[in-house]
């Protein structure tokens, strides 16, 4: 039995398994949802599943799906399949120890894959859905570049921004916060200096959560829709936009991976960044 939980600890539950699916899904609505290059999901019997605590706030982000999100952390939620005999959970919730998962992992949807993110892992990759699947996922419109700027917004178009120029700093970020608060295998995230930054709407619908024993460490998200949103914080001078939220290319790359030592069993970093055990030298 695995225990799961979001960032906050307000939304948790049990499975049994066994786990039978590890998918990591590249679509557009996956990346918006959770603010990470990927979303990752772990398949189990719906017969083995228990909420423990918690209720999740509910989007539906197309006809066939809705989505789910903790009101507190902006974590995402175990979703049924459409028969409701399986549970699909976000693995980024569960312990970065999952014995033996990470045989059973693919990748889906990428075709629509970020422009600035390499698959450079052995895995299958299917375009859209392996053949088979019952419920194909609908990818959400990308709105056209206006003014040369990058635009960015969340799953519901609710938070938009605008960013210029080059990230200081771009990093595929494996630590457990990151993991758990945007339930996904790792976060992607840039941090533009705040000159080059600006909202264009939706800033009231951005909630930021602090973990209370970390120094720095926030998520934000759209209380909508529970898609990422930048992070803006009075007296820091960067804004950190996780750059799944950008709906154009911004022509610069990820940089480094970082807290490789806390990444999860499940996931295999592979290509050419340099990897670093914690945070990279100053
Ligand atoms: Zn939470
Ligand atoms: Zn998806
Ligand atoms: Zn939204």
């Amino acid at each position: 039995m695995i225990t799961g939980s979001c960032l906050c600890g307000a939304l948790a539950y049990e499975v049994d398994g066994p786990f039978d699916l590890l998918a990591h899904c590249h679509c557009s609505m996956c990346r918006k949802h959770h603010g990470a290059p990927f979303a990752t999901f772990v398949g189990a019997p719906a017969s083995g599943f228990r909420w423990l605590r918690g209720e999740p706030v509910a989007y539906r982000s197309s006809l066939a799906s809705v989505r789910h999100h903790c009101a507190t952390c902006g974590a995402k939620s175990p979703a049924a399949s459409a028969k409701g005999t399986a549970v699909f959970l976000p693995a980024g919730n569960l312990p970065g120890d999952l014995p033996g998962v990470d045989a059973l992992g693919m990748h889906i949807y990428v075709g629509s894959k970020a422009p600035w993110h390499v698959i450079a892992d052995a895995l299958p990759q299917h375009e859209t859905l392996p053949p088979g699947w019952p419920v194909p996922e609908v990818d959400r419109p990308v709105p056209p570049a206006l003014d040369g700027a990058t635009h960015g917004s969340c799953l519901c178009g609710g938070v938009r921004f605008r960013v210029t120029g080059k990230p200081a700093r771009w990093m595929q970020c494996h630590c457990s916060r990151c993991r758990r608060g945007r339930s996904a295998a790792h976060g992607s995230n840039t941090f533009y200096p705040v000159a080059q930054f600006a909202w264009l709407a939706g800033q009231e619908l951005v909630r930021t959560y602090k973990v209370p024993d970390a120094q720095r460490f926030v998520v934000s998200f759209c209380e909508r829709c529970g898609g990422g949103a930048p992070s803006q914080r009075e007296g820091v001078p960067f804004v950190l936009v996780p750059a799944a939220l950008l709906d154009t290319d911004p022509g610069t790359r990820p940089e480094a991976h970082i807290h490789v030592a806390s990444k999860a069993s499940w996931f295999t970093i592979a290509g050419d960044l340099p990897q670093h055990a914690e945070l990279p030298p100053a």
